[in-house]
């Protein structure tokens, strides 16, 4: 088993298979001049499912599948059969912008990979278009509707940007309200490699809350697992949930239970701390599992407490890209 410094066991995996993606999204990362990693920094996917299964064995349940868009990754289906077949992994979830994903919805079904996270920013075309920069909203809606009619376990992950798409917070309950979705906002934080200033935030998830009162002032708070990032609620008389992410103002890092590694084999191990080690060239210098396993056990015992900890150690932590870091 896992576990760090601060006592807190460690079982959830961010692993992101690619630092490419095809949308832009301005929160994210600039439209153009991105230095993506040359091929042979990225973990194969042998090494994916190497590293995968390493970490299972340090106990490890839950993996996440992210990027990047992971979708765009070619040989993406090969590492989820892998991971479906590891013993001790009882979970397998994919963060996705659900573009290219229509093609799998299929073979995930049948492999039971049934949580699926869907980033949605905005329901109005323009808008979405205005934050992704590219016109893709038509296939994301179709892919969304898709995959919840189809049953699997959906959440919309939804940022909420001043100026951008605020006003969309309330039409999106309303598109979802007779889905079995939950819908959770999260605060903007400074991970967009550059694209665009961050001086403060604007949309605190206070102020989410707040503004959905103004419209839905009846709802109730959900109970939620204690290593949950975010705070749940149901409005009367909707199918769908809603919850709140707080992302920037960090209530939740007391119970924080995740590791980050990168496509190209970065260890974070918050996600306001650089990374610190690298597993792609422990793991092509040596064949023993152990090693990994030891230089994951030392920089756990070295965790910072809180993600405002982390950020005191690195001044430039947030010129990072969150393409590179999977969310
Ligand atoms: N491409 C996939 C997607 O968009 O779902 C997976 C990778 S993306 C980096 C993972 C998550 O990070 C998404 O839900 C995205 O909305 C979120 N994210 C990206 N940049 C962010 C930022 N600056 N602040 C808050 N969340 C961010
Ligand atoms: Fe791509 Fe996801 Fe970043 Fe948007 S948030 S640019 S979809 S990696």
């Amino acid at each position: 088993m896992l576990v760090d410094n601060h006592n807190r066991t460690i079982n959830y995996l961010r692993l992101a298979v690619t630092d490419r993606c095809n949308l832009r999204c301005n929160y994210c990362m600039p439209s153009e001049g991105i230095n993506f990693e040359k091929n042979d920094k990225l973990l194969t996917i042998e090494e994916l499912s190497r590293l995968s299964k390493i970490v299972v064995e340090q106990g490890i349940d839950k993996i996440r599948i992210t990027g990047g868009e992971p979708f765009v990754r070619k040989d993406l289906m090969v590492l989820l059969r892998y991971l479906t077949e590891l013993d001790g992994l009882d979970d397998i979830s994919i963060t996705t912008n659900a573009t290219l994903i229509g093609p799998y919805i299929s073979e995930l079904k049948t492999l039971g990979i049934n949580n699926i996270n869907v980033s949605l920013d905005a329901i109005d075309r323009e808008t979405f278009e205005r934050i992704t920069r590219r016109d893709l909203y038509d296939t994301v809606h179709n892919n969304l509707i898709r995959l919840i009619t189809e049953g699997f376990n959906v959440r919309i992950n939804f940022i909420a940007l001043e100026n951008q798409n605020t006003q969309d917070i309330i039409p999106i309950l309303e598109l979802m309200k007779h889905y079995p979705v939950s819908v959770r906002f999260l605060e903007e934080m400074p991970f967009n490699g550059g694209s665009r200033s961050f001086d403060a935030l604007s949309w605190s998830y206070k102020k989410i809350l707040e503004h959905i009162k103004t419209e839905f002032p009846d709802f109730e708070k959900l109970p939620s697992p204690p290593t949950s990032t975010s705070i749940n609620y149901k409005i009367k008389g909707h199918t769908s949930t809603f919850g709140l992410i707080p992302s920037f103002t960090r209530t939740f890092c007391g119970s924080c239970n995740r590791l980050r590694i990168t496509a190209t084999g970065d260890v974070i191990t918050c996600l306001y701390g650089k990374p610190v080690t690298n597993l792609r060239d422990l793991m092509r210098s040596d064949n023993e599992n152990e090693s990994v396993q030891s230089a994951l056990v030392r920089v756990l015992n070295k965790r910072a407490k809180t993600g405002f900890e982390a950020q005191k150690q690195h001044s430039s932590v947030f010129q990072s890209s969150m393409t590179s870091i999977g969310g």
